[in-house]
């Protein structure tokens, strides 16, 4: 048997996949990557394909950069961990000083972790010790919105509301308060054209800010993704959505916590979100991106107000009990270094500008075809939704993976995506040329044209 074969044989057997239904995955082919090159992942048959999704949305400057293989390879000639609990290492002291630099203003604490479940579940952690600390301990609940995504682990679960995903695990959550998605109530209130004005946004704060003023004293955060539902298929905030929710936990003395986990490192345009919408969270979780898509971590910053309420003498115990083997690796702060250095040398976010303007142009395309009920698009990512009956708005049914059949025809184009459900994402690297996206786009088309009819 070929070496490959054989790899194909065992990944079936023995490789549990994530977010995958093992039974399908095992009947059909998959890509096996080798190697990377710029936007693009080849296969170890040969095959290129470009990557359509930044490898799940993190990667930022393309595969295989030589500076960002040099940076870690630089660490590793040196050393490649050492354990951050009660020791520091170079890399990871540089990395904390870089991202309060480049965060909004008044985030001057930055807690590392492995990926963004994990920042968000000490997010989640710390606001609820801090209230404590404070002697508030009737601040113990979190705000939430329906369709959030925030990761896998029980505590990021807990303050989830995607449904297929979280439902199952109730019993094993804890209790929030549940404010409805913005985009879905945005259009429930004002329809599609119209959901992502301000005017909407009013009406969807009259009701946020009625219910906070009714829970607010035991309200410890409110916890979001930034400006943007990812997960849940790309349904962006209304226009000036997140600022009055920095208002309103302002107005409250309720902690924002804001999850930058997807649109951090200039996915939204800018180098955050937060600072695209001119907000100040008190609580950042940072993830993905951050080392440019190539090695595991995340982070999450607080404000010095946070901070100092765990300070103490160490018999009062009010230290943060937190922390993992691999917290602060070195060679992965490292990378994320270069990975925030190569913004400034390469100009990326410049150069990102013209081609969100090519996507917000060309998206207008996918409307016209018969089986796209709407397009999304919050800075370089995008979702096409694809139903069964546009007029009578009806979904496909869910077991016909009607997306997934849109992505195995993109990849006869050489593409690679992973469609959110019948959503087809479009989230290349910020690194993607013009006409690359151009390709993307037109490969979209056609290939839903394939699947769907027209
Ligand atoms: N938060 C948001 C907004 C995300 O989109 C994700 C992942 O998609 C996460 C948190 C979880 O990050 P990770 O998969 O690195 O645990």
């Amino acid at each position: 048997m070929e070496d490959k074969e054989i790899l194909k044989q065992w990944d079936k057997e023995y490789f549990w996949h994530p977010f995958t239904q093992m039974k399908v995955y095992r009947e059909e082919d998959n890509v096996i990557v080798e190697r990377g090159e710029g936007n693009y992942i080849i296969d170890i048959y040969g095959n290129k394909y470009f990557d359509g999704v930044s490898s799940l949305w993190c990667n930022v400057h393309g595969h295989n950069h030589p500076k960002l293989n040099q940076a870690i390879c630089e660490q590793v000639n040196k050393i490649s961990h050492f354990t951050t609990l009660g020791a520091s290492n170079i890399p990871a002291i540089k990395l904390a000083k870089k991202l309060v630099d480049i965060t909004p203003e008044g985030l001057n604490k930055v807690f590392y972790s492995e990926d963004g479940s994990e920042a968000m579940e000490i997010a989640i952690k710390i606001a609820y010790h801090y209230w404590h600390n404070k002697g508030m301990k009737e601040k113990n609940k979190f705000i939430t919105l329906s369709e959030a995504y925030h990761g896998d682990t029980i505590g990021s679960v807990s303050v989830g509301g995607i449904n297929i995903f979280h439902e199952k695990y109730r019993p094993l959550l804890f209790d929030i308060y549940k404010l409805p998605s913005p985009y879905l109530q945005a259009v429930k209130l004002a329809g599609r054209e119209k959901a992502l004005m301000e005017e909407t946004t009013k009406k969807l704060i009259e009701e946020v800010e009625e219910f906070v003023f009714r829970h607010h004293q035991t309200v410890a955060g409110f916890v979001l993704e930034a400006g943007v539902q990812g997960a849940a298929g790309i349904l962006p905030f209304p226009k000036g959505y997140l600022k009055e929710i920095e208002r309103i936990c302002r107005e409250y003395n309720i902690l924002m916590i804001v999850d930058e986990v997807a649109t951090g490192f200039g996915r939204s345009g800018k180098m955050f979100a937060c600072i695209k919408e001119d907000v100040k969270p008190d609580i950042m979780a940072l993830g993905k991106g951050i080392t440019g898509g190539y090695l595991p971590l995340a982070a999450t910053l607080t404000t010095d107000e946070i901070f100092n309420e765990f300070l103490g003498e160490f018999g009062e115990a009010k230290h943060f009990y937190h922390g993992h083997t691999y917290t602060g690796n070195p060679v992965a702060c490292n990378v994320a270094l270069a990975n925030i250095q190569l913004f400034e040398e390469e100009k990326t976010l410049e150069k990102l500008q013209p081609k969100i303007k090519l996507l917000e142009e060309r998206l207008k395309e996918f409307l016209e075809l018969n089986h796209v009920i709407d397009v999304r698009q919050y800075g370089f990512m995008a979702g096409v939704e694809l139903v069964k009956d546009k007029e009578k708005k009806q979904p496909y049914p869910y077991g016909e993976r009607t997306g997934f059949k849109v992505a195995k025809a993109m990849l006869k184009r050489g593409i690679w995506v992973r469609p959110l459900g019948d959503v087809m994402v479009i989230m290349p690297p910020l690194s993607t040329t013009e006409e690359e996206l151009d390709y993307f786009l037109d490969s979209l088309k056609e290939s839903i044209i394939e699947v769907c009819g027209n």
